[in-house]
């Protein structure tokens, strides 16, 4: 207990009082030194008014202001006039834990009051021990948390890669091996592989995300061209079920958004193969609409429903909510998690409306963002694809937006299939997860550069992995930097600035090469 006393003579008595009633007592000369005191952490206060009047106090208001929030140090206030004192009023007022007693006191009030500050210290200490135990608690949670979901991605990462050899061997094999026999066991080995990588790609992207490690990239997209590719992937499987399914862009829609391209796809692809899964009979819907700086991509069906006390887990890891339908269907419960985590990191939600036996209604809200294009405030319907034209999926390795943004333009008007990639590592990535026809490939990109991006790509390919064409894109027009992009295995180099008839032209040189 820090004591600053009227005067010395009660400063020792006080003392000889309270330390023969067992509480340790520092006597203080001045304000000064009991706010020095302080900082070495104090159990409670007891203090003359005269002192607090005569200075005011303002050290020891300021160090009570910055106190933390586990700590409320008592005071006990010696008075002259109990309540009436004007200073009393005052200290009750700027001080905050203040308990007020007049003098002349007796003994025992004083070690009553000093005894009971004391045990409400500890209590506020001993709070404070449980929210630091609170604290590293939690850290370790998040440390742990962090390590499994690391471990689970490079896990992921490893199993991936035995899989796509499994799965090319077994396409192969079902090429050379007519035996009718041998394609059925094929393609049932074919089938439950494939589904193995799917599930290996929802924990994949669960730690992913867990981890910290996903990075949203938008990118400019025709959002009608966009749209009718996802929904005409479905439209087999729905026509499967015997389901109707249908699309439409609202009016209000720009042609041209910008978003992650790649993720919006994973969303959507989670939404509407759900739908699928759980609709019997009916329909599926896919809307898009946009309103107030917002857009809406809303995924309806007639299918089963979800009951209402049991909406909330949708969005769970792990969470599947109709048992019997999971026996004959499977999945994870991972892609709505994986879907809501998604549309937060692009700066969205995902809602639902369901009722059961009647259907659900899934809507992804993003906000709208119209990139600073020529064509793109105006709707327009999807890109026109010469009926001659090859089709062509293209990746685009590029980390200027500009620049991504213009080839995208160009190479989606010829109706061919572009993603984007922001770097040589997500360029690599990319490729691994699925087919392209065509890399174009910028050189300079941070991180792993194109040079970097195309030789990993060659070393896959060596052990199996179908070749994909590389366009080098370089802005050094030296012979020097051209040979070595053919040596690492480029097929084609264009120099910026590229203009859209050689753009094109090489692709379809790269098309031709087979
Ligand atoms: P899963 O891989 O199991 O499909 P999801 O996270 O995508 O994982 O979905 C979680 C659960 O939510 C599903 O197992 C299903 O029970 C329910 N669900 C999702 N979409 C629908 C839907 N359109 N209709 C009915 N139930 C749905």
């Amino acid at each position: 207990m820090l004591v600053l006393a009227p005067t010395p003579r009660d400063g020792q008595l006080c003392h000889d009082i309270l330390a023969g009633a067992g509480v340790s007592c520092v006597l203080c000369a001045e304000l000064k030194d009991l706010c020095a005191h302080l900082r070495e952490g104090a159990a409670g206060v007891l203090l003359s008014e005269e002192a607090f009047a005569r200075e005011e106090a303002p050290c020891l208001r300021n160090w009570l202001q910055e106190q933390p929030t586990w700590s409320d140090l008592p005071i006990l206030l010696l008075t002259r006039a109990g309540e009436n004192s004007p200073a009393a009023l005052r200290a009750l007022d700027l001080l905050g834990n203040v308990v007020l007693l007049e003098r002349p006191l007796g003994k025992s009030t004083l070690v009553s009051v000093a005894r009971s500050s004391l045990r409400e210290r500890k209590r506020q200490y001993q709070t404070r021990s449980h929210l630091e135990m609170l604290k590293q608690a939690r850290q370790e949670a998040e440390e742990a948390t962090r390590a499994k979901s690391e471990f689970l991605a490079n896990m992921s990462h490893e199993i991936r890669t035995p899989m796509t050899i499994f799965l090319g061997a077994l396409e192969h094999l079902e090429q050379i091996d007519r035996n009718p026999e041998h394609q059925k066991l094929l393609q049932m080995a074919d089938k439950s592989a494939r589904h193995l990588r799917e599930l290996i790609d929802d924990i994949l992207d669960f730690s992913r995300i867990e981890a910290g490690h996903v990075e949203i990239c938008p990118g400019p997209f025709e959002v009608r061209a966009w749209i009718e590719d996802i929904v005409s992937m479905f439209r087999s499987l729905a026509r499967e079920k015997n389901l109707r399914m249908t699309s439409r862009v609202e009016d209000e829609v720009p042609a041209i958004i910008e978003a992650d391209v790649l993720r919006l796809k994973q969303i959507l692809t989670n939404l509407l193969g759900n739908a699928i899964k759980f609709t019997v009979e009916g329909e599926i819907n896919v809307t898009m609409k946009a309103a107030e700086g917002q857009w809406e991509l809303v995924v309806a069906d007639t299918g089963i429903g979800i009951p209402a006390e049991k909406q909330h887990l949708l969005f769970q890891s792990f969470s599947q909510v109709n048992s019997t339908f999971q026996r004959d269907y499977g999945g994870t419960g991972l892609g709505l998690a994986i879907s809501k985590n998604l549309a937060e990191l692009m700066g969205g939600r995902i809602t639902v409306r369901s009722r059961e036996g009647e259907g659900s209604v899934f809507t992804l809200i993003l906000p709208l963002t119209v990139p600073n294009v020529p064509g793109s405030e105006a709707s327009a319907g999807p890109a026109a694809s010469p009926d001659d034209e090859p089709s062509c999926r293209i990746l685009l390795a590029e980390d200027d937006p500009m620049i991504r943004e213009l080839f995208t333009m160009q190479l989606r008007r010829r109706g061919w299939h572009v993603e984007v990639a922001g770097s040589g590592e997500e360029a690599f990535e990319m490729w691994i997860l699925r087919p392209f026809d065509v890399i174009l490939m910028d050189l300079q990109m941070p991180g792993m550069d194109g040079l970097e991006a195309t030789r990993q790509i060659r070393a896959r390919e060596m052990e199996g992995d179908e070749p994909v064409r590389i366009v080098g894109v370089t802005a050094h027009a030296r012979q020097k930097v051209i040979e070595e992009c053919l040596k690492e295995g480029m097929d084609e180099i264009l120099t910026k600035p590229v203009k859209s008839q050689e753009l094109e032209e090489t692709i379809l040189k790269c098309l031709q090469k087979e």
